[in-house]
């Protein structure tokens, strides 16, 4: 019974209307999920989260304009845990809420200790997901979190998704004026692979699109992802927004994105995500040797 009952929640989980037979690999599923479970209110009670900050790159100066903010999980046993191995799994069962209230505190206290360090900070922008945005209280928490770390709000960006926007395109409006009011900054993630309106595009009041990885991979090949990626970049500017290409990881890339006027850049080809530590020594004023650091 207990394993046509899984099978049951795989035909749920796969769109109902539809049958599955029961597989042994069903069940070790389950049990890594809890496990993951269980580990994450650990993580969360033992401070087992830290951040990664991957710089955004101004494609003209090669200046350092922006980084974002990415969670890892310090776990005992599995070492660090990268967060498609359980960011899906804390979206699901509802923890992802005070994980990501972690993240924001931590974020928001890191850029202002750079700032008390005499560093030339800039501003960090923060993964949201859906249950995190849709979470009552959502706008008064960030509020909060900006008044108790002190950061100027302009230093903190929010990057959402299409969809999170999309589903319920009025409130997802009154919400991100909230933010826009506070001065907080706002970006589209991924974008491109979601269905965004593109009347909605207009009234959102975003600063930032963020073209998904998965078009700038080949666009120095592919002649579609070529002319997806021009569009957008022509859009943005005509939106008076910023755009800039995440997933970069060569040469031709840059020059393609480069040649198209995209402002901004993210990916390898300028640096993995780093620990704050060695992103604090980006930051510092005597390194005067970073634009060589930009292989491009
Ligand atoms: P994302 O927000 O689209 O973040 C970009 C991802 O692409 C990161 O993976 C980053 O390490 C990776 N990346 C950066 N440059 C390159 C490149 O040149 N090539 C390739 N192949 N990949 C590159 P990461 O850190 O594993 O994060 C994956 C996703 O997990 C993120 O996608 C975001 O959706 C989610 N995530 C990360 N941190 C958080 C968080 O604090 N809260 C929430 N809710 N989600 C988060
Ligand atoms: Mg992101
Ligand atoms: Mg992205």
């Amino acid at each position: 019974m207990q394993n046509a009952d899984t099978a049951m929640y795989h035909a749920k989980a796969n769109g109902r209307d539809t049958y599955r037979f029961f597989k042994a690999e069903m069940n070790a599923r389950a049990v890594r999920r809890q496990a993951v479970e269980g580990g994450l209110r650990r993580a969360l009670k033992q401070e087992e989260f830290l951040l990664h900050y991957q710089p955004k790159i101004d494609l003209v100066s090669g200046a350092i304009i922006g980084a974002e903010a990415l969670i890892r999980w310090q776990d005992p046993v599995l070492g660090l845990v990268k967060p498609d191995q359980f960011v899906p799994i804390a979206e699901e069962n509802g923890l992802i809420v005070p994980i990501g209230q972690w993240v924001l505190r931590e974020a928001c206290r890191q850029v202002q200790s750079w700032i008390d360090a005499g560093l030339h900070a800039v501003p960090v922008s923060v993964n949201i997901s859906a249950a995190e945005f849709r979470h009552e209280g959502f706008v008064d928490d960030v509020a909060l979190i900006l008044a108790e770390t002190g950061l100027t709000p302009r230093y903190l960006e929010l990057e959402l998704t299409e969809s999170i926007l999309m589903h319920d395109a009025e409130s997802s409006v009154s919400m991100l004026e909230s933010f826009k009011n506070m001065g907080v900054q706002l970006a589209i993630d991924d974008f491109g692979t979601g269905y965004s309106s593109l009347s909605y595009l207009k009234r959102f009041p975003i600063d930032t699109l963020k073209i998904d990885q998965s078009f700038v991979r080949d666009i120095a090949t592919d002649a579609d992802d070529a002319t997806i990626v021009t569009a957008v970049i022509g859009m943005g500017k005509n939106l008076k927004q910023r755009v800039i290409a995440e997933g970069v990881e060569t040469h031709a890339q840059l020059a393609f994105l480069q040649a198209r006027q995209c402002d901004e850049g993210q990916g390898f080809h300028f640096s993995h995500p780093v620990s704050a530590e060695d992103f604090g020594r980006l930051l510092s004023p005597g390194n005067d040797k970073r634009p060589q650091l930009w292989p491009g």
